[in-house]
Formats: C-alpha cells, sequence, structure tokens
C-alpha cells in the first residue's frame, strides 16, 4: 500500500533533479566557487576503482543517486553532492577521504536519513554516505550486578554492543525486544546514532541511564589526513572527550561506536497525557514542578509540550493542545503519585482519558509508544537549554500559547509547536567538562519546532521561519537563552559557540587544530581551527 509520505517522497525524488519548490542550497555547500572544474572523470574512476566491492561510488547521472543524495530535511534539498560514497567499510571511507582531499573536495559524512536541522550533512562535495555500515556485534560481560525498580530488574553495564556508524536508532529496537539489550537513543528510529551520540543524545531513559555519549566506550575515526585511530578513555582521549558532544563532521568521519549496554527484564511504567491548550498554565506549571522536585529521580522521564496542525484558523485552534509522554522505573503507583497533580488537570473526560494511559508495558512497547518521527519534508527548529533559574513562567506559557494559535498553517501534519524534554538525574551527575556536552545543569531541553512540506508555496515557508522567530522571540523576549542543543542546531544562532559548547569550545578548538589542523571537516557552525 503507498500512503500519501511515499507519494509525497516519489515525488519530491522525481522533483530533485529539476529543484524542489522552496527548496534551498545548504551553507555547508559553501565552497570555492569551481573548485569541481579540477575534477574530471578520470580522477572520478580513480575513486571508483579504488573502493573494494563493499562500496559503491553514484555520479548525478545514476539512478540510485536521487534517494541517496535526498535529505531527510527537504528544506536542504537543493544541495546536489558531486558524488556519493555509499560507504561499506572503515578502509573505503579512508579511501573517500584521501581521494577527496586529493583532488581539493570537501567530504561530509552522512548516517541515518540526513536529519541534520541545519542541513549540515549536505554538501556539493563528496558525500559519504554510511547507510551500509549496519553491523551490530554483541559482547556479553559476566559478573554484572543486577537491581530491580519495580517491575523491572536490570543489569547494570552488562556488556558492550559495537554498531556501525550507519545503524539508526530503530535499528537497535530489535536487540531490546528480543533479548532486553538496551542503549538510551532518541525518539526517531530513523536518526543515526552517529550523529544522535556525537552531539549529545537524549532520550527517554537518559536520567536513569545518561546520555547516549554517556554510554560510548570507544570510537573508530578515520582522520583528515587519512589515519584511523580507535578514541577511547586510554587512547586519544581527548578526541574520545570531544566525540562525547563536540558535535558530527568536525573531527573525521566516525565509522563504528561502542557503547555499553543494559540488560533489561520485565516491565516499565508508562504514560500519555493530552489537554486542550485550555489547560496549557496549569499542566505547564505542574510538569515543571515535577521535573524540578524530581531532578535527581533518575528514574522519571518526562516530555512535555505544545502543538497544532492544519491549513485553516479554525483547524489550528481546533488541534492545539498540550501534551505529556514519558515513563518510570519504578512501581505504577509511585508514578501516579508523581503525576497526580497533572491527572487532576483537564475536563471530566480528558482526566478519565490520561488516568488510564498510566500503565505498565515492556520496554520494546515502551519504544514503540516513546517513538516519534517527523514526516519527511521540511522543518525548521530553535532550541534552548532550561536551568532551574530559567523555567517557564506563566507570562512566557501564556505568550507561548497566543502566538501558537497565530502559526500560519501548512500542509504538514506535525505541525508546530514546542517540546520540553526533562533532564537531571545521571545526566547532571557527570561535570560539564568531562565530555564536550556541557550542558550539565538543565533541568529541560527546549525546542520550537515548525513543518511544511514540499508542495506547499513558498510563502509558506517564508512565514513559518518567520512565524518561528516570532514564537521564540514571544518567550524569551528580553532574556534570551545563553544555551542551546547542538544536536537541534539553529543556523540563525549568532553565538553558536558558547550557546552549544560554553566553555567547552576552547577546548575543543584544541582538538581540532591535532585532529584535523587544515580545517578539512568544515561547515558553518563547525569548530574553528
Ligand atoms: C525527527 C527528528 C527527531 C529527533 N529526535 C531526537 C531525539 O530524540 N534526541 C536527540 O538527542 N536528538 C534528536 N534529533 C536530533 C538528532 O540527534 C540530530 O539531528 C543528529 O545529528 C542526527 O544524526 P544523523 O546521523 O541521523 O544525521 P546526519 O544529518 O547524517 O548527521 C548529523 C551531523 O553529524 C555528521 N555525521 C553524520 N554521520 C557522521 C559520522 N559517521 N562521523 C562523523 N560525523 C557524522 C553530519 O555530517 C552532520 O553534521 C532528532 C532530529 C530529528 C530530525
Amino acid at each position: 500500500m503507498i500512503d500519501r509520505r511515499e507519494v509525497v517522497r516519489a515525488g519530491t525524488l522525481g522533483a530533485l533533479g529539476a529543484g524542489l519548490v522552496g527548496a534551498q542550497a545548504s551553507p555547508a555547500a559553501a565552497s570555492p566557487a569551481g573548485f569541481l572544474e579540477g575534477v574530471g572523470p578520470r580522477e572520478w574512476k580513480r575513486l571508483a576503482d579504488a573502493l573494494s566491492s563493499r562500496s559503491t561510488l553514484y555520479r548525478p547521472n545514476d539512478s540510485h543517486y536521487p534517494p541517496l543524495a535526498l535529505p531527510f530535511n527537504h528544506r536542504f534539498a537543493g544541495t546536489h553532492p558531486a558524488g556519493i560514497v555509499a560507504c561499506g567499510s572503515t578502509e573505503d571511507a579512508r579511501t573517500s577521504v584521501r581521494w577527496a582531499r586529493s583532488v581539493g573536495l570537501p567530504a561530509v559524512p552522512r548516517s541515518g536519513l540526513g536529519h541534520n536541522y541545519a542541513g549540515y550533512s549536505t554538501t556539493t562535495g563528496l558525500l559519504l554516505n554510511m547507510a551500509r555500515m549496519k553491523t551490530i556485534r554483541v559482547t556479553p560481560r559476566s559478573g554484572a550486578r543486577s537491581r530491580t525498580y519495580g517491575s523491572m530488574k536490570v543489569t547494570h553495564g552488562a556488556g558492550t554492543v559495537t554498531v556501525g556508524a550507519g545503524v539508526t536508532n530503530g535499528d537497535l529496537h530489535p536487540l531490546l525486544e528480543d533479548q532486553g539489550i538496551f542503549v538510551p537513543t532518541g525518539r526517531c528510529p530513523t536518526v543515526g546514532v552517529a550523529g544522535l551520540v556525537l552531539g549529545g543524545g537524549i532520550g527517554f531513559s537518559d536520567k536513569m541511564f545518561g546520555l547516549t555519549c554517556d554510554r560510548l566506550v570507544s570510537t573508530t575515526v578515520v582522520l583528515a589526513d587519512g589515519r584511523v585511530v580507535e578514541a577511547g578513555r586510554d587512547s586519544h582521549s581527548d578526541l574520545f572527550w570531544g566525540c562525547r558532544g563536540g558535535a558530527g563532521n568536525n573531527f573525521g568521519v566516525n565509522t563504528s561506536f561502542t557503547f555499553q549496554y543494559e540488560q533489561f527484564q520485565g516491565d516499565v511504567g508508562f504514560y500519555q497525557l493530552r489537554w486542550s491548550l485550555d489547560s496549557v498554565l496549569p499542566v505547564l506549571a505542574a510538569a515543571q514542578r515535577i521535573a524540578l522536585d524530581g531532578l535527581d529521580d533518575k528514574r522519571f522521564h518526562l516530555r512535555v509540550g505544545i502543538g497544532t496542525h492544519g491549513r485553516a484558523r479554525d483547524q489550528i485552534r481546533a488541534n492545539a493542545n498540550v501534551n505529556a509522554i514519558g515513563q518510570y522505573y519504578g512501581p505504577l503507583d509511585e508514578l501516579r503519585e508523581i503525576l497526580a497533580p497533572l491527572l487532576a488537570i483537564g475536563t471530566a473526560e480528558e482526566r478519565a482519558r490520561n488516568r488510564a494511559s498510566v500503565r505498565e508495558v515492556t520496554p520494546g512497547q515502551a519504544s514503540v509508544l516513546l517513538s516519534a518521527t517527523t514526516p519527511v519534508e521540511q522543518f525548521a527548529t530553535k532550541s534552548a537549554v532550561l536551568t532551574s533559574r530559567t523555567l517557564l513562567s506563566e507570562r512566557q506559557v501564556g505568550a507561548a500559547a497566543e502566538q501558537l494559535l497565530d502559526w500560519p498553517g501548512s500542509s504538514n501534519e506535525d505541525g508546530a509547536g514546542f517540546a520540553m524534554f526533562a533532564l537531571g538525574g545521571e545526566i547532571n551527575q557527570v561535570p560539564p567538562d568531562a565530555t564536550a556536552f556541557v550542558h550539565r545543569n538543565a533541568v529541560f531541553i527546549f525546542a520550537a519546532e515548525t513543518s511544511w512540506t514540499d508542495y506547499d508555496p513558498p510563502r509558506v515557508e517564508a512565514a513559518n521561519l518567520h512565524w518561528l522567530r516570532e514564537f521564540y522571540q514571544s518567550i524569551f523576549a528580553g532574556t534570551p537563552p545563553k544555551q542551546s542543543y547542538q544536536n537541534f542546531p539553529d543556523p540563525t544562532l549568532k553565538d553558536w559557540r558558547r550557546a552549544y559548547y560554553g566553555a567547552n569550545y576552547d577546548r575543543l578548538v584544541r582538538v581540532k587544530r591535532k585532529y584535523d589542523p587544515t580545517g578539512f571537516f568544515s561547515y558553518p557552525q563547525g569548530i574553528g581551527t
């Protein structure tokens, strides 16, 4: 069966050569004009011949090129790589990097489907599509200790799992479903583990088990000079530090990652709550209070947000809602007690529905229920790190709700709004300079988002981007947030160095100078040399 998204995708692929409505060339594509002129057919053949049978070079005339060139966010579909290596091995990644350097082309890795919000996994140079590197190797460890949380027995540090750079969050799901093996990742099944871990990695178990980057034991990196190094606690520890929060495409091409995993047995508490926008003030007040009171309670996970979708004003009003979702590693009656202030809000119908949503599920079911993805097409975000001093006031929440009703609309069913992911627990036990991920005193990561489709007219894109700025501005008027999340990059952010990396930025520059002194891996918000 072909659904609407497939039709849209097929239409988009067809449109790729002709240029999409509203699609723009990515700023990551910025490179010396005419640099391609020197790369002739003989050079491309040299690359194709040098690759092993595990990898393939695609040029724009190849039939496989369009789907591989297209980034997840079609906003940046106007940037076409000169060539794409579908990379199947570390050795071929190394060959590709060396070749790109030798002919003066930039090389940019993409894992997953290319989810970067700012289009930083697009290039007019050589795109290294890592999706073929799908190996997953599990190495159990004996003697790991277990602990019970409600109906769940967790064996901590039960072993390691080594994944290739092309593995996505969703690829790890069968391990959880079939064997109870769990690595904390993000919400979206198609996000690549590579981009996720390199920028941090928040999800619905991070307070309990740490960010994805906190679980990293080692990573294999192809450097700009073609060397392949293994970065871990005892080797290239400075690079290892940078690969835990320093964001992708800054130091090299990471071809594999080894994580410590947890072994699950039993069930976890789950909830999913929803109200009309009328309840926005009490819900946000209660949710923020719960998150603050439970900052050190690593078992409780929460995402709260507001959203709407539709094209016409009445649809946007009717769909406007407040929502919360999460899970709890503990007994169900404790979860109900934590949620009590939220469960008391709303109409009788909302309260009954919300109460009924609180239940125990298997970790595999929880992972499916908690997963969500933005429909392919076009979207943008602006994020903020909220601490106990900068939680949203009633005025800010009220302003956000008002602006939400003024959203200009689009055909994208994902619509617009904001989401707040509660942090704390294990995440905040790690000192801010222990890894490159600096945001270790956060209560929430906040993300304002808007989305539209390929077939919306250009004025819809312009109106959505304008609205996003106004929405964010109305919430943070006068008090612009100091930090934002590097995995939700905002190309319009001026002081992104401090916002993404804070006091860690200077150290990241030192790592960059050591491992990529010529700045071969670069993009507009890349670490400088
Ligand atoms: C729908 C959606 C849901 C999301 N949900 C979450 C979430 O729940 N939690 C969360 O923390 N984040 C989330 N994100 C953000 C996500 O973590 C980042 O967009 C992440 O960078 C995506 O990684 P990727 O490999 O899929 O994307 P890509 O676009 O391929 O890569 C992102 C960046 O990393 C670089 N890169 C990619 N592969 C490599 C590699 N092998 N070696 C070196 N550099 C590389 C790219 O060049 C690019 O600069 C979400 C994003 C979207 C669009």
